[in-house]
């Protein structure tokens, strides 16, 4: 017997819902593909009903959930009525669709580490993500794998196998010698589309993004940049926490309806993994049908950056000094360095402090700067601002001196000093001073 024809389901339209609005600076008029918002003078969206085709993309995106669908009488009653037909007899259409995105989502396997080189150098950022990728695996019950890509690389998969890896994907042909966003584009969609991976992971570095953004966009899967978490829940999603609205607020981030799932880390965010001497793993060498001649980027010649070859490293360094608006002055900068000297260690700065032209940008520590994972952070007139927090908080001991006892930096911190750096900063770089002249004299030290 033919089976009566159920009603289409109404979309509704988008409607809001009076004082939730926060005027967030219209971002449901930006989402909106068919221009059925307007803005008051309120910042608040005014829905064009004639216009809205019930999408709900406006709804999704409000910061503030102040937007609903709402539905004629006639819509409910058949919404109604769905629902009751809906529990009578589940709907096949919906159960098969379902079916097969899980039978689609269940042939990616394992979770992917994409190792990254310039000359034959890995970046360190790469064995740091083969660490949280292990664990990873672990929870999802799959298998570490590393990807690399260059010429004369293969050195590489070895490494990654001494950070956890047990099989290693090798594309290893003069084209990749040096990275251009086309062969190495190329090189990892092949591997993906072959291989299936459920998660992908690159650094967040210059050449990461790049790579992970155009992977993204050619595979039409979720790309999440910048993660500072990455978890396994129970349906094996990838969630994947960044800071978001200005650093004000930790989201996270799902992939649900397509694979594999892709995120970017900072160098320094991740713990550095135990490395294992004598780790064996599986090589899978794999080739590229390119031609040079198919390429339209050339590498003409290669000018290292010598301006910036001697410039300094914070997000490497050990002991970090750093300075914020507290600093009062450029020429202030100096009893920092002068404490960053006895430590062996480098002067950083808050965004207010590089925005002051007190210290070059390079130095700045946060959410727009530098990722630091220092043994000591030292915050000296530095108030503690969330952006400032998540580039700094991971460091394995942080002594914060700032005159404000309420000042959030505290929250962070391991030891916290109260009271004016000014006097602080010279009377900690003194008793080092006098401290190491002691042991220089009783010999248990050596001085370089
Ligand atoms: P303030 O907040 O002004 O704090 C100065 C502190 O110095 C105060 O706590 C004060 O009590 C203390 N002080 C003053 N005099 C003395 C003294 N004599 N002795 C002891 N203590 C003293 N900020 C970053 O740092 N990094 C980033 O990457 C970053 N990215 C951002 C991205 C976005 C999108 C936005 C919106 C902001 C970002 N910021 C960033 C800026 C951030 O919000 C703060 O404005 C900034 O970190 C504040 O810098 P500060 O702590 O040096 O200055």
């Amino acid at each position: 017997m033919e089976r009566e024809k159920k009603p289409k389901r109404p979309r509704g339209r988008a409607g809001l819902i009076p004082d939730k609005c926060i005027a967030c600076g219209a971002r449901c008029q930006s989402a909106c593909s068919v221009d059925a918002i307007e803005m008051n003078a309120k910042g608040e969206p005014v829905i064009l009903i004639d216009k809205c085709i019930g999408c709900r993309k406006c709804v999704k995106i409000c910061p503030a959930e102040a937007l609903a669908m709402v539905y004629t009488t006639e819509e409910q009653e058949i919404l109604r009525q769905l629902d009751q037909l809906d529990r009578e007899a589940p709907s096949e259409d919906i159960d098969a669709e379902e079916a097969q995105l899980a039978d689609k989502l269940a042939q990616y396997k394992g979770v992917w580490v994409y190792i990254e080189s310039t000359d034959c150098v890995p970046a360190k950022v790469s064995w740091e993500l083969l660490g949280v990728g292990g664990q990873l695996a672990a929870s999802l019950g799959t298998e570490l794998c590393a990807v690399v890509i260059g010429s004369h690389v293969e050195a590489l998969c070895a490494e990654a196998f001494a950070y956890g890896a047990v099989k290693a994907y090798l594309i290893d042909a003069p084209t990749f010698q040096y990275y251009r966003t086309a062969p190495y584009l190329e090189a990892v969609y092949s591997l993906v589309q072959k291989y299936k991976p459920e998660v992908v992971l690159m650094g967040a570095t210059g050449l990461g993004r790049d790579l992970a953004g155009a992977v993204a966009t050619r595979l039409g899967t979720g790309l999440t940049a910048d993660c500072t978490g990455l978890a396994i829940d129970e349906r094996r999603h990838l969630l994947q926490t960044r800071p978001a609205f200005g650093g004000n607020i930790m989201a996270t981030i799902l992939c649900e309806r397509s694979r594999p799932q892709m995120a970017t880390v900072r160098p320094h965010v991740m713990p550095m993994p135990a490395r294992k001497q004598d780790a064996d793993g599986v090589i899978v060498r794999e080739e590229i049908m390119l031609k040079e001649e198919d390429i339209f980027i050339k590498i003409l010649q290669v000018v290292s950056d010598a301006a910036h070859s001697e410039s300094i490293d914070i997000a490497g360094a050990e002991f970090i000094v750093s300075g914020g608006r507290g600093m009062m002055a450029k020429e202030n900068f100096r009893l920092l360095q002068e404490l960053a000297e006895e430590l062996g260690g480098v002067v950083g700065a808050s965004r207010s402090a590089v925005d002051a032209g007190w210290m070059p940008v390079e130095r700045q520590v946060g959410q727009t700067g530098k990722t630091v994972r220092p043994k000591i952070y030292i915050a000296c007139g530095i108030s503690g601002a969330i952006q400032h927090l998540v580039g700094m908080q991971d460091s394995d001991l942080i002594i914060a001196i700032n005159r404000d006892r309420e000042a959030p930096i505290f929250e962070v911190a391991t030891y916290g000093i109260v009271g004016d750096l000014f006097q602080i900063v010279p009377a900690i770089t003194e008793s080092i001073r006098a401290l190491k002249a002691k042991k220089l004299k009783q010999g248990t030290i050596c001085q370089t």
